[in-house]
């Protein structure tokens, strides 16, 4: 680490157990990102600033005017910019150091598969159940740990699958394929900040298993009520009948 480093990361690098060996692994790190709308835009911003090396930006979607209430990676000049060009320029930014690769369109499941294999995690920012599983199974076959996060209305609720140790539940332990009806931002609405509560903790989280700093929701569901400002977390297990991890899949 050069001086200039050690003084952007220095407040970083202060931290009780946090030292430069673990500030160097966020700097070495590559993060895929798959989303960059309300979740996504937090999530880029904190960890290219915590020194994130490398960050592949996934979405087609453009910027529109209604995104901007909570997509704060995202400017009003950018309006029908791709989002992962936009939020690469915010990135360079806000650190020039971290490099930032752009794919702005769908991902099928091998694709995705086919990028991880060069990257150390996937923060999951989607907004739709039919990419989450899609994205559980691309990161559960190629043992790359995932964050996944959701928020809607004044709800949100975050979770670590940490594919590393096949003993983690996967996302499908969780919800069922069929069974899951669609929420979306679009007919439930969703209050700005409750999109930067969750992508703040998906970032932390991802930063806490890069860096093996602390200890991270693998294996539990943290859940926030903003309307009360009720959080709770529950502990889940891996289901032995799980079509994606279970023992007959
Ligand atoms: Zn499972």
């Amino acid at each position: 680490m050069n001086d200039n480093q050690l003084l952007r990361y220095s407040r970083q690098i202060l931290l009780p157990g946090f030292d430069e060996d673990k500030q160097q692994k966020l700097l070495d790190a590559h993060v895929l990102i798959m989303g960059l709308g309300g979740l996504g835009s937090p999530v880029a911003m904190y960890l290219a600033a915590a020194g994130i090396g490398k960050l592949t930006l996934v979405d087609f979607d453009a910027v529109e005017l209604h995104n901007l209430q909570r997509q704060i990676i995202h400017t009003t000049d950018r309006i029908d910019q791709a989002k992962t060009e936009s939020a690469a320029s915010t990135i360079k930014q806000l650190n020039p150091h971290t490099e930032t690769i752009c794919i702005s369109r769908k991902l099928q499941q091998q694709e995705l598969q086919n990028l991880l294999n060069n990257v150390n995690l996937l923060v999951d920012a989607t907004d739709n159940f039919a990419t989450r599983f899609m994205i559980n199974r691309a990161c559960y076959h190629t043992g790359t740990p995932l964050v996944s996060g959701a928020a809607i209305r004044m709800e949100g609720q975050v979770s670590v699958f940490n594919f590393k140790n096949r003993a983690s539940p996967c996302y499908r332990c969780l919800y069922d394929e069929a069974g899951e009806e669609e929420n979306s931002c679009s007919e439930n609405g969703v209050m700005a900040p409750m999109v930067g509560i969750i992508g703040s903790i998906q970032a932390m989280e991802a930063i806490k298993l890069i860096s093996d700093y602390g200890e991270t929701l693998t294996g539990k569901l943290l859940i926030t009520d903003a309307m009360h400002q009720d959080w709770r977390s529950m502990k889940f297990k891996k289901d032995p009948n799980c079509p994606v991890c279970g023992k007959h899949k």
